[in-house]
């Protein structure tokens, strides 16, 4: 049973959850980091993908999944605070994440999904750590915003042998590191899916995961993250991808 929260608040102090000083009930963000939160809207233009300055941003090209969200860039504090998600004691740090989450989501209007779902991570590998912290941010997530959960992918343990595949299996399986496992199928067509990691560095996992679930039937993925690495300005100098090409996917 759950401790009551003004017994929790006694016992375990809340904190900051990038510097972890300790706070007032009620807030996750100190004063001092508070301005590492990403406004995400107004200003100058903004890629229409990730809601950076279009100077920042973080996308790469060949994008399948419509937007990616993060309060934070992958940078200092934030960085080593999303290291100690992957260990037992950074743990609580999944919902007051997933608060920021949520938040990020909601100013640019992109909380209307049919379900969460997670990057996966291999299975010995996940069972080594205990957990997979993307999974548990997507739970965090979950809560949050009142939608389902699904664990809609897993890593494909190679392979897998084509001629037994069905159409989209068979795309799939060509196509990289990602599938639906059969018994997930049928959850998957026609859903707004929210797809979340810890971090998107080069963007490349969310994109072969968004695209698995795309080919596997899935209406619009939206991937969110804590943080992003900040980089990618672009060195040619190439403006992102158009919002022609992205088919205006920021807008609900
Ligand atoms: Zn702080
Ligand atoms: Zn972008």
């Amino acid at each position: 049973m759950k401790a009551p929260r003004y017994l929790s608040a006694a016992f375990f102090p809340a904190r900051c959850c990038v510097c972890g000083r300790v706070l007032e009930p009620g807030g996750h963000l100190c004063e001092a980091c508070l301005p590492l939160r990403l406004p995400l809207t107004g200003g100058s233009a903004r890629c229409p993908v990730c809601a950076m300055p279009v100077k920042d941003c973080v996308c790469g090209d060949r994008l399948w999944f419509s937007t990616l969200t993060f309060p934070f860039l992958y940078d200092g504090a934030v960085r080593a605070a999303v290291g100690r998600m992957k260990f037992r004691h950074g743990t609580d740090l999944f919902a007051p994440f997933a608060e920021e989450m949520a938040a990020a989501l909601r100013r640019r209007g992109l909380t209307g999904a049919d379900g969460v779902c997670f990057v996966p991570m291999q299975p010995l590998r996940r069972w080594r750590r205990g957990y997979n912290q993307a999974e548990e941010l997507a739970k965090a997530l979950g809560k949050e915003l009142g939608l389902p959960v699904l664990p809609l992918l897993k890593k494909t343990g190679g392979a897998r042998v084509q001629h037994t595949l069905s159409g989209p299996e068979r795309r799939a399986n060509l196509l990289g590191s990602y599938e639906v496992p059969p018994e997930r199928e049928r959850d998957v067509p026609g859903k707004r899916l929210l797809l979340t990691d810890d971090v998107a560095t080069t963007c490349s996992t969310l994109n072969e995961a968004a695209k698995t679930l795309l080919i596997f039937g899935a209406a619009r993925v939206d991937c969110v993250c804590v943080s992003a690495r900040p980089r990618l300005i672009k060195k040619n100098g190439a403006p992102p991808r158009s919002e022609a090409a992205n088919g205006g996917a920021d807008t609900q």
